[in-house]
C-alpha cells in the first residue's frame, strides 16, 4: 500500500476538522486560558478496512513500527527507522500468581534508546522530513530527548534538548552520544525557549511547549499506537482486560488506547480494554477523576524516583481515554515503585522505577479491590533500569567485598543475602 492513508486532523474535544499541518498546540477554536485540546490524526478508515482481515494485518511487513504504515501518517520516503518496536510481551508467573490473573508485560526498554518514546519520535520525526523541517527540538527529562536525538541523528537533523539539571548521568550521556546539542535549565524556562523557535525559526517540536493543558505532537503519538496492535497480535486478539501504563502527559497512554480503538473500528478485535493510567500519589489525573472535573488541573511539584512521570499536569486526551474505556487513574508512591522494580527483576526485567510505576499500579489495585471481574492485565513498562541505575544501587546498596576464602564467602552470603549453602 504505497499511498498514505491520513486525511486530515480532527480535535477529540469539539471534532474541528484540519488539513495535515505542523500543528502543535491543539484546537484552536477550543483553546483558552485553561484548556487546550490535542487534535489527531484521521485516516481513511474504509479503505484501510476494505478487505482487511487478522490474517491480513498479520502478515503485513515492514521495518520496525513501518509494518503497521497504512496506519500511520507517513509516506514510505520518508520512514526513517531505528528497528523500533515489536518489543517482547512477556508472561510473568510470579505477579500472576500473586494476583490471581493473567499479567504480561511489554517490555519496551527493548527499543533502540530503551524506551517506549522511540515510537512516538520515529513518526514524529518521519513527519518533519514530510514537512520540510530542519531542526527538531523537545523538552525532557531525559528519554523523550534521548529519542529525539537518536532520531534526528538518522535523519540527518539538527536536534536541540532542553533538559534539567538533575537528569541522571546516564540520560545526559545517551542524548550526548547522538550528537545532539543539550542544554539544562528550568522547567518553565524549556518551554519558553521552545515556543520562540518553534513560532518564529521553524523548528519541529516532538511534545507540548506551554499550552495550558498538554497536546504533543500529534504524528508522534500515532507511533504509540503501534503498541496496541502489537499486543493484539501477540495475545493471538484475546484483548487484555485492562492494561495499565505510567502517564506523564499521557501522549502514550491516549496513543494506545486510540490504536485499541481502531484495531476494534477496523473489526480486527470484539472488545476494548480498560485503560488504567499510573501516577504518583496525588497525580493529576487521579485528582480530575476524584473531583469529576472535565479536565485536569495542575498539581504541586514533588519529590519522587519516578522523575519521568512526575509532571504538574496531564492532558484532556489521557482523561479521556480513561473515561472513555470506563478505565480509571491508580496513585503509587516511591516505596511501591521500588517494590514493584524488585519484583520485575526477579522475572528478569530492569526497568526504570517510572516505567516499573505500572506493575506497582496492578498490584495497587489488587490491595484495593479493585480486580475483581479481571482476569488479564498488561503493564507496559516503559524504559530500562539502566537509565538510573542510582536508584536501585541507593536501595540494595554497596556489593560486599571479600578477602578469597570460602569462611569469607559463607559468612557474606549468610549475613548479607540470607542465603546458605553449606559451603563449610
Ligand atoms: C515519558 C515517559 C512516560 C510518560 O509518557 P507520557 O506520554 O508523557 O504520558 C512514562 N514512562 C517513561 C519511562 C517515560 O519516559
Ligand atoms: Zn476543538
Amino acid at each position: 500500500m504505497a499511498s498514505i492513508n491520513a486525511i486530515g486532523l480532527k480535535c477529540i474535544n469539539c471534532g474541528e476538522k484540519y488539513p495535515i499541518s505542523p500543528m502543535f498546540e491543539g484546537c484552536p477554536r477550543c483553546q483558552d486560558s485553561q484548556f487546550s485540546s490535542s487534535v489527531s490524526v484521521c485516516y481513511d478508515y474504509e479503505h484501510v478496512g476494505k478487505d482487511l482481515t487478522r490474517e491480513k494485518f498479520s502478515s503485513w511487513q515492514g521495518v520496525g513500527l513501518w509494518r503497521f504504515a497504512p496506519l500511520l501518517p507517513v509516506s514510505p520516503e520518508n520512514q526513517v527507522s531505528l528497528h523500533e518496536g515489536g518489543t517482547p510481551l512477556i508472561k510473568c508467573e510470579r505477579p500472576s500468581e500473586d494476583l490471581g490473573l493473567r499479567v504480561h508485560i511489554k517490555d519496551e526498554s527493548r527499543n533502540p534508546t530503551w524506551s517506549y518514546k522511540d515510537r512516538l519520535a520515529c513518526v514524529a520525526t518521519s513527519k518533519a522530513l514530510e514537512f520540510g523541517a530542519k531542526v527538531t527540538t523537545i523538552a525532557s527529562t531525559g528519554n523523550h530527548g534521548a529519542a529525539t536525538a537518536a532520531y534526528a541523528a538518522k535523519a540527518n537533523l539538527d536536534c536541540v534538548v532542553f533538559t534539567v539539571p538533575t537528569t541522571p548521568l546516564a540520560m545526559k550521556s545517551l542524548m550526548q552520544s547522538y550528537g545532539a546539542k543539550v542544554v539544562a535549565t528550568t522547567w518553565k524556562g524549556r518551554f519558553e525557549f521552545i515556543s520562540h523557535c518553534v513560532r518564529n525559526l521553524d523548528w519541529y517540536p516532538l511534545g507540548t511547549y506551554g499550552t495550558p493543558l498538554p497536546t504533543g505532537n500529534p504524528y508522534g503519538v500515532e507511533g504509540y499506537k503501534t503498541i496496541a496492535y502489537e499486543i493484539c497480535l501477540q495475545l493471538n486478539w484475546d484483548v487484555p482486560d485492562v492494561v495499565l501504563c505510567p502517564v506523564a502527559n499521557g501522549e502514550g497512554f491516549f496513543g494506545i488506547w486510540k490504536g485499541f480503538h481502531e484495531a476494534k473500528m477496523l473489526g480486527l478485535i470484539d472488545r476494548l480494554p480498560k485503560m488504567v493510567a499510573v501516577e504518583l500519589v496525588g497525580g493529576p489525573l487521579a485528582n480530575a477523576i476524584r473531583k469529576n472535573l472535565r479536565f485536569p488541573e495542575p498539581i504541586g511539584a514533588r519529590e519522587s524516583v519516578a522523575f519521568s512521570i512526575n509532571g504538574t499536569i496531564s492532558s484532556f486526551a489521557a482523561l479521556k481515554a480513561i473515561r472513555d474505556s470506563g478505565g480509571t487513574a491508580v496513585e503509587v508512591s516511591d516505596d511501591d515503585i521500588m517494590t514493584a522494580q524488585e519484583i520485575l527483576g526477579q522475572e528478569g526485567l530492569y526497568a526504570e522505577p517510572a516505567s516499573a510505576s505500572s506493575a506497582a499500579g496492578l498490584y495497587q489495585m489488587a490491595q484495593t479491590g479493585q480486580l475483581a471481574g479481571i482476569s488479564s492485565a498488561v503493564c507496559i513498562v516503559t524504559s530500562s533500569g539502566l537509565k538510573d541505575p542510582g536508584s536501585i544501587s541507593d536501595k540494595k546498596g554497596d556489593i560486599p567485598v571479600i578477602e578469597p576464602g570460602l569462611k569469607q564467602l559463607a559468612t557474606v552470603l549468610k549475613e548479607c543475602y540470607h542465603f546458605d549453602p553449606k559451603i563449610i
